[in-house]
């Protein structure tokens, strides 16, 4: 039993983002009382067609005092495709999250459950069970660079790698963290030095000044390559697999694929500090295409959920709720569209609150 009361600030945004959110509540409620955990949800309608249309912007100016002090920030979807472009709903919103809110790691799970169809033939629940750990603030997606004479022959274009100290330490530490949390305490490096000359180097050997620190952790290195065609081929060999900003975009889109349809698939955009609130997500965007039928799929919304408990220290409550979608999942009876059901968007949030425990 926690005394704490946590706030969330509760974003459903666009699209489908508003017809999930309501089952991820559901199934969050359940947990709380369940499990003792004391939650208030704050419910903020930032987004591209309630609120941009209206104001010219996707959250008020004053968004940072409105919920820079809550717990923690769930988060549907954002994009309205038709009328405002997706750069424009991403960076208005959560792009400034990260940013502000410094959420250095995104993290999502890989895992295969029960009677979700993976492309990846022979493998069952249990063989594929791992975490992506992508670094979310430098690297490669840094905008230092530029481009010269343009539209002449001598034209010429450069982007840099940003690699700081603080910033890679600070990502292989929480890699390494998650890792010694585990079972199986075993890290994976995503790497490219054998190309990339510089950068990945310092990488590699960050990752060895760090394994020093972490002496119970196993720890292994790929190259980027191999390590794409060891997510498909093996996808058993993984426990945590950290890379860079670059590299962990590649890595976190590919293991969950691995493992299913998008509709179930959570993310966590965190501040390990707990100095800001972290972002906890589904994978999923808004869906235009299937926006208002009532057909979408809330797991996703509802395992970042989960995910959110863990990491604001409510263990059981969280794995409860992962507990329940597997349970849910392996019944196979109440499944969205893109399971190969019928079931809607709130039947399916209903069954997987009905079997919380
Ligand atoms: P983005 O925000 O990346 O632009 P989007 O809103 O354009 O995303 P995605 O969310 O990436 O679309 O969805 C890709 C495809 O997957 C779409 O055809 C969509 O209908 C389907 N899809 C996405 N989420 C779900 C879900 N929760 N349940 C069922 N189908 C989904
Ligand atoms: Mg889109």
């Amino acid at each position: 039993m926690s005394k704490k009361q946590y706030r969330i600030a509760v974003i459903p945004g666009d699209g489908i983002g508003k017809e999930v959110m309501p089952e991820g509540l559901r199934v969050l409620e359940v947990a709380a009382k369940k499990h003792g955990v004391s939650v208030q949800f704050d419910h903020f309608d930032f987004s591209s067609y309630d609120y941009y249309e209206k104001h010219g912007q996707m959250m008020p100016d004053d968004w940072k005092e409105k919920i820079g002090k809550h717990d923690a920030i769930y988060f549907g979807a954002v994009g309205w495709p038709a009328k405002i472009p997706d750069h424009v709903s991403l960076w208005g919103s959560l792009i400034k999250f990260r940013r502000e809110f410094d959420q250095y790691v995104n993290l999502r799970p890989v895992r295969l459950m029960p009677g979700v169809p993976s492309p990846l033939a022979n493998r069952k629940p249990g063989d594929i069970d791992f975490w992506v750990v992508r670094e979310n603030t430098e690297g490669e997606y840094s905008s230092v660079g530029g481009r010269m004479f343009p539209d002449t022959d001598r034209e010429f274009v450069t982007q840099q790698t940003v690699m700081t100290r603080i910033g890679v330490d600070r990502i292989l530490k929480f890699a390494f963290e998650l890792a010694q949390s585990r079972p199986k305490k075993h890290l994976t490096s995503a790497t490219k030095s054998n190309g990339i000359s510089i950068t990945m180097p310092y990488w590699d050997e960050r990752v060895e000044a760090m394994a020093k620190t972490f002496p119970g952790v196993k720890w292994d290195k790929y190259h980027i390559d191999i390590l794409t065609a060891n997510f498909v081929l093996h996808p058993d060999w993984f426990d945590v697999v950290v890379g860079s900003n670059l590299f962990g975009d590649i890595l976190s889109d590919l293991g969950p694929a691995c493992t299913g349809t998008i509709g179930i698939a959570p993310s966590g955009n965190i501040n390990p500090e707990r100095n800001f609130p972290s972002v906890f997500e589904p994978v999923h965007g808004s869906a235009p295409d299937i926006a208002g039928q009532g057909i979408a799929n809330p797991i996703g919304m509802i395992w970042s959920g989960a995910m959110m408990f863990e990491h604001l220290g409510e263990k059981e409550a969280g794995k409860s709720i992962v507990d329940a979608i597997e349970r849910t999942l392996a019944e196979r009876t109440l499944r969205t569209k893109d399971l190969g059901g019928n079931a809607d968007t709130t039947a399916c949030g209903k069954a997987v609150a009905e079997m919380v425990d």
